[in-house]
């Protein structure tokens, strides 16, 4: 039996239930901090939007969930499946390989139930402060809020020898910046308040970006705008298809945004738009961690972290599950909630607080080297076969056989081949069979 302490766990969405479950199979003492209702994080979805369209507002109330009415997953059920829980189709749920959201948020609650975790969890428990207050103990103080009535709340503290943040990162818009953005007349909004496309008819809508949820978007409000001006930064994969949509075109970045209303691109187009919808992606905020200043995020990098997960000088009693994007996150969390649950127990060894640090440098260093920005560090894109394989191999856990074939990378090869309708084309148990069969 390995050590045992009290944890406390920032968010019961996937990261934070992954968490539980590891941190229980090891016999800590866990309490799991949600400040909404329910589990499932991003995918419960709201149909309620921020009072700040574009979410800039530090005052505005937060809507958790970034999730359109729409959504399916743009990663197959397979892909978002647990080592040791299969997210397998089920009666009166729905059969599709791509669901939609409400049947991973049924996975979701069903994998809650099934280990036990619902106990564990504080539910309408906001985490409104997460400080170190005793270095020499390594006691942490986690002070969270309820809501009493509408103006009022109760606040109260508790002390934790471990904490692990588990808070999501896709919560806090990142918006494009261009000359005129504060003067420009038409209405601007995140794609994190977008919810469905009624709005849009008849309206000359900008998406900036090129990732799924514009792709998503521009799918969803085409049919219904009068036109649609896609502004990317470089040409997406995705929307090579653009051709695909009689009213929709592909421009360079917003140059500047003109008092009457006009938008001009890089490249020299001038479009009188009605909408622009930010699809820029999201800030890590954790407004709560009182670090000293050892946990900064600095262009969205959350750093030190070594492998993404431990801060070198305060590991293992501070650690973040779920960090990492552009991956097959379910699994990479899972793995990650395992080491973090292990190193805790004493099972699983860190190397020294120095050797941590240097390999946080050279992560950076090598990130500079390859021209790769601050904001992707932890974007695994290439490294996540290396990543994961590292992972299993600390946890004395067999790779995944066919990791290298789920990836991210795959999906997008899918995707260039059966183009935006891949979600209902793709034949992925034939596929994964081809894979398996491979060696
Ligand atoms: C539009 C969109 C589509 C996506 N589609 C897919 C997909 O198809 N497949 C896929 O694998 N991934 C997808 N993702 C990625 C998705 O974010 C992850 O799948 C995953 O759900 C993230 O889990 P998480 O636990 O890290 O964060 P979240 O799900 O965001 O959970 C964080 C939890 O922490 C709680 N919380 C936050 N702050 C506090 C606080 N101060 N106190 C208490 N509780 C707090 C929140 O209420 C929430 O429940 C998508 C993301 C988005 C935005």
């Amino acid at each position: 039996m390995g050590k045992i302490y009290k944890v406390a766990v920032v968010g019961a969405g996937t990261a934070g239930l992954l968490t539980a479950r590891e941190l229980q199979r090891e016999g800590h003492h866990i309490t799991v901090f949600e400040k909404a209702g329910k589990v499932g994080g991003i995918w419960l979805y709201n149909p309620r939007v921020e009072s700040d369209p574009l979410g800039l507002d530090p005052n505005r109330e937060i809507v958790h969930s970034s999730l359109y009415k729409s959504l399916r997953a743009n990663l197959p059920r397979q892909a978002m499946s647990f080592l040791d829980y299969p997210f397998v189709k089920k009666e009166g749920g729905d059969p599709r390989t791509f669901p939609g959201h409400e049947e991973v948020l049924r996975f979701l609650d069903d994998f809650a139930r099934d280990f036990g975790l619902m106990k564990l969890i504080q539910f309408g428990h906001e985490v409104i402060r997460v400080e170190l207050v005793d270095e020499l103990t390594h006691e942490w103080v986690v002070e969270s809020r309820i809501r009493k009535t509408e103006s009022t709340w109760e606040s109260k503290e508790e002390s934790f020898k471990a904490v692990v943040i588990c808070n999501g990162n896709e919560s806090e818009p990142n918006v494009a910046d261009f000359p005129g953005i504060d003067t420009w007349p038409g209405l601007q909004m995140h794609s994190h308040n977008y919810r469905t496309p009624e709005a849009f008819e008849n309206k000359i809508v900008i998406l900036i970006g090129n990732g799924p949820s514009a792709v998503d978007i521009l799918k969803e409000i085409s049919p219904l705008a009068k036109q649609v001006h896609l502004a990317v930064r470089t040409p997406s994969f995705q929307m090579i298809r653009v051709e695909n949509y009689a009213n929709a075109w592909q421009h360079s970045m917003i140059e500047c945004a003109l008092k009457d209303g006009k938008v001009v691109f890089q490249d020299g187009s001038i479009v009188d738009a009605d909408v622009i919808i930010h699809c820029t992606g999201y800030k890590y905020h954790y407004p709560f961690l009182k670090s000293n200043g050892i946990v900064t995020v600095d262009d969205n990098r959350v750093g030190p972290m070594y492998k993404h997960v431990f801060p070198p000088s305060l590991a293992p009693w501070l650690s973040f599950v779920g960090l990492n994007n552009r991956a097959v996150v379910f699994r990479v969390m899972e793995l990650q909630a395992r080491w973090v649950a292990k190193v805790l127990s004493g099972t699983v060894e860190l190397p020294s607080e120095e050797a941590m640090a240097v390999s946080v440098e050279e992560h950076y260093s090598e990130m500079e080297k390859a021209g790769v920005p601050k904001r992707h560090t932890h974007s695994l894109m290439m490294e996540e076969v290396e990543y994961v394989t590292w992972l299993a191999t600390q946890l004395n856990i067999k790779p995944l056989k066919m990791w290298k074939e789920i990836t991210v990378f795959s999906f997008v090869e899918g995707i260039l081949h059966y183009g935006e309708n891949f979600r209902d084309i793709w034949d992925i148990d034939k596929w994964i069979q081809k894979i398996d069969s491979s060696d």
